[in-house]
């Protein structure tokens, strides 16, 4: 493949090129900033305004408006004025040094490439699903407004995620609309010669081809890849035809396409990050192309590049069961991978297989992506505290007889793009507060400006909230019902549904069983006592799609499209459907309460629940995923008791019967309990402390500050380390590892002895190396900790000769004798300067 460098040429013969002031025009609405920066509103607006109400889509606008409309615009010189202001501030924008050159200066980062299966970050660009790309997307748009040198890399679906219709029978239609690249705000990556950018990766019986796209956001881009190319066998062109649908087989080509297809085509452009960023499993394979690109560069073997370039992968994990990290057949990865192991990275299917496995006594295991990647990185992370907590357990087995807390998982927990999720008149609110440019920086000043506000200006604020909510639910009830031939007389009522004074509550997610969404229908009757009290109404609005191949999912959708049907329910329940960005940024915006019900701990972060803070809502959430961090009695309400009930239905029984107490003796009353001027003040004390104590820590701005100075930061400099000099250290440090699992079986602790004296214990021990120098190694004092205090670790010191003919060393440590001798016990554990232990050696001995 030639390297020239690539152009993008967004316009086509399809656009009017010849006008001028068009090409200013394209480019601000090819650039996704505009989703969450308002200053464009205006020019859009003008083209199309019920058009642009309805799909926020500026570059769907360009294509389908008139273009004597466009003429008759670029001519008028007021609208020409406001469009070279905002290309002007674009510009300015894209180059003003942010937070990044600001704090980092001689920074040895210079990309850092993030690979995700979605993307969320706008609805014009539908590659979503859900929780995951919205992560992938809010840290995209962050990297872009701190300045951090992010590349995202994805895939170009051909339909992306189902579109939910919810039918006559109350039952959810899946369906595909096409995604006409022509259509979506992305260009397509070309040479300079016009000729398409193609990535090819051999496969056995065919090559794929892989064209490739450019997404811009602000001065961050995103690459996606596509396999929809002539050139191709006809099968491999629907390899990116869907998201998280199809076969195991289809899955695997999509995450080859990803893994190795998004790293070689980062080679092609010429760009050669020190990070790369997995966001989940999906993407690991990139880890071997990462590796393969270094063995070509440096000589190396694969083991070697691998000790290089782990240094620089960072990982980060998102589910909490076992069963949600995708996994592979022997077979099938030895059919697709198993000529990449032999010809191209020098290693037999085994060796590549026992990266996915627990260990070498199950070879016939599933290959399993959560694995390569840990294998394959220089740090794992999960998405909130607990969490991390849960991935520590979950991946314990690939680090045997190590303590739970030693499993080499931290976490930097979720937030979001504060930006892309506050409604127009709470940037208003913020930027009266805070200043226009309060989310580019360091956030920690902002709670105490928001604190100023008053109780009668939140309650305005939230008032005006309300009243635009209801009118949109009610339009979008209305279009949702004509759609699916519901009857005049309905539909008229549905426009009078809902009342802006009474209290909101919200509750959209994807319809999976451990969220439960059903919850708050366990006791219906209660529900609809709660619901219709006259004197204080509750109205409940839900959303969300369930998988197409989930059925127990569905089963919930059809149980409150039923409970909704009911002539009394009808007044005081909506189910908006096909749950997507737009509708989310309406909920988030117009609810007072934000439920979420999920089973502890199988939410591993959450996020819906973050948007709504910069909006003034309020949390009501079971104790689990970020808001297990968040809670505090005067911020929000807390369900559950802090533990885990796996699904015991008794337990859910429980939560739902405290639910419906804390609805009817707390949330419902604050909200209802009104002073002379109609503010409820304990409600807006509430809110303020929630929008003030929260908002700031749960964005990305927090996230991608936290990833670029614990991870990437520290990740760029230990890869470029190790890679120096063609892999120097990383020669060394592979052929350590080697040395070290040929020896370690015969490492042996002898001959302990420990003694009392006074208020101390004086321990020696013997210790066989088998070979080893005992620098290679940390012989340690252990004791594990007591009432959730950290364990007790401290090194013995070696005497450094061998002590006797059968070369052991003698190891010595005086320690206070604060506990009971028999709570102490040596161990074992490999050790050198740069290495991280266990993460890349986990051997390990203890005494017994
Ligand atoms: C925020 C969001 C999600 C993720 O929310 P969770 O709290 O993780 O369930 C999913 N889908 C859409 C459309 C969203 O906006």
């Amino acid at each position: 493949m030639d390297t020239q460098t690539p152009c993008s040429s967004p316009l086509t013969a399809l656009f009017p090129t010849e006008l001028e002031g068009f090409d200013q025009l394209a480019k601000l609405a090819l650039d996704l900033r505009c989703s969450w920066n308002h200053a464009t509103d205006d020019i859009w607006r003008q083209l199309d305004p019920e058009l642009w109400a309805l799909t926020h889509n500026p570059w769907g606008l360009l294509q389908t408006v008139s273009r004597e409309k466009i003429r008759t615009l670029l001519a008028d010189p007021g609208y020409r004025a406001q469009l070279d202001k905002l290309v002007k501030k674009k510009r300015e924008a894209e180059q003003t040094p942010a937070w990044f050159q600001q704090n980092h200066p001689k920074s040895a980062l210079n990309a850092v490439a993030y690979f995700s299966m979605e993307f969320m970050l706008s609805d014009a660009l539908p590659i979503y699903s859900g929780g995951l790309g919205n992560v992938a997307g809010d840290q995209l748009k962050a990297a872009n407004d701190l300045g951090v040198p992010v590349i995202g890399v994805g895939l170009l679906y051909q339909q992306g995620y189902f579109r939910q219709i919810i039918d006559q029978n109350g039952l959810q239609q899946a369906v595909y609309p096409y995604n006409d690249p022509g259509q979506l705000p992305v260009s397509p990556l070309r040479h300079a010669n016009g000729e398409w950018l193609r990535i090819k990766l051999d496969l056995p019986g065919h090559p794929i081809w892989l064209r490739a796209w450019q997404v811009q956001v602000g001065r961050t881009k995103l690459y996606l890849l596509d396999s929809n190319d002539t050139a191709n066998y006809a099968p491999f062109r629907a390899i990116t035809s869907e998201l998280y649908g199809g076969s195991a087989d289809l899955r695997l080509m999509q995450e080859l396409v990803l893994g190795i297809g998004g790293w070689r085509l980062l080679n092609a452009l010429g760009i050669e990050p020190e990070v790369c960023h997995l966001n989940e499993g999906h993407a690991s394979f990139a880890i071997l192309e990462r590796a393969r690109c270094f063995m070509k560069k440096s000589g190396q073997s694969f083991a070697v590049a691998l000790a290089a370039t782990r240094a620089g992968n960072v990982f980060t994990t998102h589910t909490a069961v076992a069963a949600g990290f995708d996994h592979f057949a022997p077979a099938l990865i030895e059919q697709w991978l198993g000529d990449y192991a032999n010809l191209e990275l020098g290693i037999s299917i085994s060796d590549l297989l026992a990266l996915g496995q627990v260990d070498a006594n199950h070879s016939s295991a599933d290959f399993n992506m959560a694995y390569l990647a840990i294998r394959g990185s220089g740090a794992v992370n999960g998405v909130s505290a607990l969490h991390g907590d849960v991935s520590r357990r979950l991946f314990a087995s690939l680090f045997p007889r190590w303590p739970l807390n030693e499993i080499p998982i931290g976490h930097i927990t979720n937030g979001v793009h504060t930006p892309s999720w506050d409604s127009a008149s709470a940037d208003e609110l913020w930027t009266k507060a805070c200043g226009k440019d309060r989310w580019l920086g360091a956030t920690d000043e902002l709670g105490q400006s928001i604190r100023a506000v008053s109780d009668a200006e939140l309650w305005r604020f939230r008032t005006a909230a309300s009243q635009t909510f209801v009118r949109y639910v009610r339009e979008h009830l209305v279009r949702q019902m004509a759609a699916s031939g519901t009857p005049q007389a309905d539909m008229e009522e549905a426009q009078h549904l809902f009342d802006p004074k009474v209290l909101t509550l919200g509750f959209a997610r994807r319809f999976a069983t451990y969220k439960r969404p059903n919850l708050l229908l366990h006791d219906p009757a209660r529900l609809l006592r709660i619901l219709t009290n006259p004197e204080r109404p509750v109205q409940l609005v839900m959303a969300g799609k369930a998988h197409p191949a989930d059925q127990a999912g569905q089963a919930l959708i059809k149980q409150w499209i039923d409970f909704i049907r009911q002539p009394q329910v009808r007044q005081h329940v909506i189910f908006l459907s096909d749950y997507d960005m737009l509708l989310s940024g309406h909920l988030v915006a117009g609810v007072d309460v934000w439920l979420n019900t999920p089973q502890r701990p199988w939410e591993a972060s959450g996020t819906s629940g973050m948007k709504v803070l910069v909006n003034g809502a309020i949390n009501l959430s079971e104790l689990d995923g970020w808001w297990a961090e968040a809670y505090r009695p005067d911020i929000g309400w807390a369900l559950g008791d802090g533990k885990e009930h796996g699904d015991d239905p008794n337990w859910d029984a429980i939560e739902a019967e405290a639910l419906y107490d804390l609805l009817e003796q707390e949330v419902i009353p604050e909200f209802y309990q009104r002073d002379e001027q109609g503010i409820p003040i304990e409600w807006t004390t509430r809110m303020r402390e929630s929008m003030a104590h929260l908002t700031p820590h749960f964005s990305t701005n927090r996230v991608v500050r936290e990833y670029t100075e614990l991870r990437y930061l520290p990740a760029a400099k230990a890869f470029r380390e190790r890679a120096a000099d063609n892999g120097a250290l990383a020669k060394q440090i592979a052929d350590w590892q080697q040395t070290l699992d040929q020896q370690w079986a015969g490492l042996r602790i002898d001959g302990v002895m420990a003694r009392q004296e006074s208020q101390q214990y004086f321990f020696s021990a013997s210790v066989l190396l088998n070979g080893l120098a005992p620098q290679d190694v940390s012989v340690e004092l252990y004791a594990d900790g007591v009432d959730g205090k950290e364990a007790l670790r401290q090194t013995m010191v070696c005497e450094c000769l061998p002590d006797d003919s059968k070369g052991a060393y003698l190891y010595r440590l005086t320690v206070p004798a604060s506990r009971a001798l028999t709570n102490y016990t040596l161990r074992i554990i490999p050790c050198r300067e740069g290495i991280s232990t266990p993460l890349e050696v986990n051997h390990i001995v203890w005494e017994h």
